[in-house]
């Protein structure tokens, strides 16, 4: 299988995914490949209220961090198939995955049957 294209995207994805996370999150320094949520706000004497604003918005960016987290390690696991050379073959029954599939999403893990 040519895996050009889709390497390609990948990657673009990837540094995508890695400017999104770095908007609502740092890097872990005590866990390397992990992210924390920051809040986006950094308060100075906050009141109750600010308070309660400060934890919903680290809170809604844990969530917003989660869901790119778990999409960037998907994007990942699709390179390291690239390297090993076992990208494009469906997690179920081995079987090539659809062209059309990876297209449409070059991170894609199984065949169209086994979605
Ligand atoms: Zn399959």
């Amino acid at each position: 299988m040519k895996t050009d294209q889709f390497k390609s995207r990948l990657e673009e994805e990837k540094a995508k995914l890695e400017a999104e996370m770095a908007s609502v999150g740092r890097k872990n320094p005590s866990v390397p490949g992990d992210w924390e949520p920051i809040p986006s706000e950094t308060g100075v004497e906050a009141d109750l209220v600010d308070q309660a604003d400060v934890v919903m918005s680290r809170e809604s960016n844990t969530a917003i961090l989660a869901d790119l987290e778990a999409r960037y390690d998907t994007i990942l696991a699709a390179l390291s198939r690239i390297e090993k050379g076992t990208y494009g073959k469906c997690s179920v029954c081995t079987k090539d995955i659809e062209v059309a599939r990876l297209e449409a999403d070059p991170a894609a893990t199984t065949c169209v049957e086994h979605l």
